[in-house]
């Protein structure tokens, strides 16, 4: 079945008991036990599991081409369990251009409770071979990466992480499944913040982990999952679902305006870089054309000499509005740099940029009004 129609279908159905066509958010912490002793229809308690959570995570699974999924009240929420689940005493790698707060995570959090962590350039395989250590559990992937927009050939990774048996994970937030498909290229888990392109709005927060297997760590994950309770309320997975019908328009939209916009600030005054998968000057273009079937609707673009050009650029784009996140239907541009704060890898003229659905034109015409302005 074409992933359009999966995230139309997948995880609805009609209301067995009101034959509602939209379904309905169910509010109940706690379901009636039969005279048996059995629940009705699987559900006990909902810190353990609800009918929207429930749907929401088979929905999940079908896009991503996994056996099942974990949701989460963050994206964070979900790394930080994925790092649970890898152990106490665990060797974990990441790459250098990954979400900071993914870093912070695994160091600042998890490193005094034993976690060693290799920062590595992940462009290059060679670096990863290198970074392996024995008591390697965990390869952690993000392409395109946040905010350099790198791509990392998931496949040879995650061929090297089992080399030694180590799980390899993909951060799929800005590839989305509509454009990337971890699992099917090797990948062992796929991580998103379903904040992001999933959500579609920037109204809800939310995160999953979808498992190519069964496994003993999936099933590690789904107990910290239950026991610890950082998962999303039933709203929130309603909205996730609701998101999730309109994705592969939406992606496909942004896509094709990120890739215009990027052609166009390529060549205009005071830009020194632009950095996006689908530009033949990026340097994994190909490795993009390969694992990706779009290029994403994420760009970040290097424009004015100093930090203080690049705010004022930003400052007088109108239809960007100056703030942090992305995926939304608006488009968003955010500096980088002043939003992680010191020790940020950001260089200090970057842009991030989330286009949104607007028309294209009138996102360049605006671009090009504060570059020039
Ligand atoms: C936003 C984001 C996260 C974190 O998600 P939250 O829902 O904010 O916790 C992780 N990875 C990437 C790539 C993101 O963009």
């Amino acid at each position: 079945m074409h992933i359009e129609t999966l995230a139309v279908h997948a995880g609805h159905e009609i209301d067995p008991s009101t034959a509602a066509v939209t379904p309905a958010i169910h509010l109940s912490t706690t379901f009636a036990r039969e005279a048996d002793g059995s629940y009705r229809a699987g559900f006990l308690y909902s810190r353990y599991s609800n009918p929207n959570r429930a749907a929401l995570e088979r929905c999940l699974a079908l896009l991503e081409g996994g056996v099942a999924a974990a949701t989460f009240s963050s994206g964070s929420a979900a790394t930080m369990t994925l790092l649970q689940a890898i152990g106490p005493g665990a060797h974990v790698i990441a790459p250098d251009d990954a979400y900071f707060g993914t870093i912070k995570l695994a160091r600042d959090i998890f490193g005094p409770w034993g976690l060693e962590l290799s920062v590595v350039d992940m462009t290059n395989p060679a670096n990863v071979e290198k970074a392996l250590r024995p008591n390697t559990k965990l390869v952690w992937i993000e392409t395109p990466s946040n905010p350099l927009l790198r791509v990392v050939d998931i496949e040879a990774i995650a061929k090297l992480a089992h080399t030694r048996g180590a799980t390899c994970a993909v951060d799929n937030t800005w590839g989305t499944p509509i454009l990337q498909r971890p699992l099917d290229l090797g990948a062992d888990i796929s991580m998103h913040a379903t904040t992001k392109y999933l959500g579609g709005h920037s109204d809800v927060l939310g995160g999953a982990l979808i498992a190519r297997e069964n496994s003993e760590l999936f099933q590690r994950i789904v107990s910290i999952q239950m026991t610890g309770g950082a998962v999303p309320s039933p709203f929130e997975c309603w909205l996730t679902m609701r998101g999730i019908r309109t994705l592969p328009l939406r992606v496909h939209a942004q896509s094709a305006s990120a890739l215009e916009l990027a052609r166009v600030l390529e060549r205009a005054p005071r830009v020194e870089a632009v950095h996006y998968p689908g530009l033949t000057s990026h340097p994994a273009h190909d490795i993009a054309c390969r694992q990706m079937s779009g290029f994403g609707g994420m760009l970040s673009v290097q424009a004015g000499a100093n930090r203080t050009e690049s705010l004022a650029i930003a400052s007088r784009l109108k239809l960007f509005t100056q703030a942090t996140s992305l995926g939304g239907t608006e488009s968003l541009v955010e500096h980088r740099a002043s939003v992680e704060g010191p020790g940020t890898r950001a260089p200090e003229n970057l842009l991030r940029v989330s286009v949104g659905l607007e028309h294209v034109e009138d996102l360049i015409a605006d671009f090009q009004a504060a570059l020039t302005g």
